[in-house]
């Protein structure tokens, strides 16, 4: 073990881990387009995207011009009384990108954060309107939103933090994940129980939040777009407003720039994050409709009652549109269709065996589903063996990969992955 492992090992926090001891990790070099490059020379595939966030791949020229040309400029200014180009112009972009029933928008550090924000735009909404009642959430199960307090309470009750969390997690209302899946035929039946929730509990709701169509790090489940659709009718009709989380969807992802696409619907609130500064840095934002930021605004206080210290950090303004850019200047629907076409092709492979449940596949993302957990360190050793960054979780193998990714090095991370997943006892 060397110095930089022996030291992390022992002083440094990795995500979901314990320090007495941890998983492995591999000291990474550096990274340049869709390879990973660890200190021992070995080159990986990357089939992670780090976490949804990084579709240009990484060491991207454009992406590392816009930073470069930003921080001559200015790397952060105070977003209270100051404004600036970076940030007027990526908002001008976002906003000719999403449904555009979407007017406002609020940049904050992180996912996480971005929730915690449209949850409170969603409270301080009926506060103006003087149901100071209606402070609560529904959610459906198998979801992820982050990791901060009230983030934590809207993800899945079970796979979530909610048993170590416990009473200090307010309580949330819980309905089943849809499970008409993404192909599968819609049934009206889908809807009863969110709209017997709404009948008899709208008064204590404010918002409905939900992942569009992919549920990510809560079951990775792709489910019926219709659900959006008829959740939107259900939520005007009860006065709940709908929430959707896109921070791992958005960006082209699922096959759509944004997934609420699939259900031609427009939220009241919307969060985006991860892929949207190319994965460059951290960065999020919650967009909200002129109905529901002037209903804020002529409420007492008149004030959104939040302002992060780095809120609008011009570097990430310039990354994102940067990234956003570069995104739309090529065929990215192509590309990703390609990408789904290998990925259905290739991971059905693993169809056949014994120990895998399912595998399905949407837009750049690839998934399959184990029949037990699996060993998280020993697979994690195979793939980097193989060459390929993957890393599972549960009972999910799954991939993302950067959408600059060649043929040949997608053969080469699903032939990686069936490989190994073939190996699993
Ligand atoms: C990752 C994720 C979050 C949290 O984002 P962080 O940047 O990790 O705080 C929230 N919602 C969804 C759907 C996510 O995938």
């Amino acid at each position: 073990m060397n110095d930089i492992i022996e030291f992390d090992r022992k002083h440094i926090w990795h995500p979901y881990t314990s320090t007495i001891n941890p998983l492995p990790v591999y000291e990474v070099k550096e990274a340049n387009g869709v390879y990973i490059t660890l200190e021992n020379g070995q080159k990986l595939i990357d089939g992670m995207s780090s976490w949804w966030a990084a579709l240009h791949g990484y060491n991207n020229p454009v992406l590392n011009n816009a930073v470069n040309q930003q921080i001559k400029k200015m790397s952060h200014i105070m977003f209270g009384g100051f404004t600036h180009k970076p940030a007027v112009e990526l908002a001008k972009l976002i906003l000719s990108l999403v449904p555009k029933e979407l007017d406002k928008i609020f940049y904050a550090d992180s996912g996480s954060v971005a929730v915690e924000v449209a949850l409170k735009m969603a409270v301080q909404y009926w506060v103006a309107k003087g149901k100071k009642d209606k402070t609560n959430f529904v959610t459906i199960r198998s979801g992820y939103h982050g990791d901060t307090w009230n983030a934590m309470s809207v993800c899945d009750p079970v796979t979530g933090m909610h048993g170590l969390f416990g009473s200090a997690l307010p309580i949330r209302y819980f309905i089943e994940s849809p499970h008409i899946k993404f192909n599968q035929p819609w049934d009206e039946s889908q809807m009863d129980e969110l709209e017997n929730l709404f009948k008899e509990k709208a008064d204590e709701i404010a918002g409905f939040i939900l992942e569009p169509v992919v549920q990510g790090a809560g079951g990775m489940k792709f489910y019926n777009p219709t659900f959006l659709s008829r959740a939107r009718k259900l939520c005007d009709k009860y006065k709940v407003l709908l929430i959707l989380d896109e921070i791992a969807t958005g960006f082209g992802r699922t096959g759509k720039l944004f997934a609420c696409e699939y259900a031609n619907i427009s939220p009241d609130i919307m969060c985006i994050g991860k892929a949207l500064t190319g994965g460059y840095m951290t960065f999020s934002a919650t967009l909200a409709t002129d109905n529901v930021a002037s209903t804020i605004s002529s409420g007492n206080p008149a004030e959104f009652m939040h302002g992060p210290t780095f809120m609008g950090n011009p570097l990430a303004c310039a990354v994102a549109k940067a990234s956003i850019e570069l995104l739309l200047s090529y065929d990215w629907k192509a590309k990703i269709k390609h990408i789904e076409n290998k990925l259905k092709e290739g991971l059905s492979k693993a169809e056949e065996f014994e120990q895998v449940a399912e595998v399905r596949v949407l837009g750049a993302i690839g998934v399959i589903e184990m029949k037990k957990p699996v060993n998280m360190a020993v697979l994690q050793k195979r793939f980097v063996e193989e060459g390929i960054w993957v890393r599972p979780f549960g009972k999910l193998v799954y991939i993302m990969p950067p959408f600059i990714i060649e043929n040949e090095e997608l053969d080469k991370l699903i032939n990686g992955l069936i490989k190994i997943v073939k190996e699993i006892k």
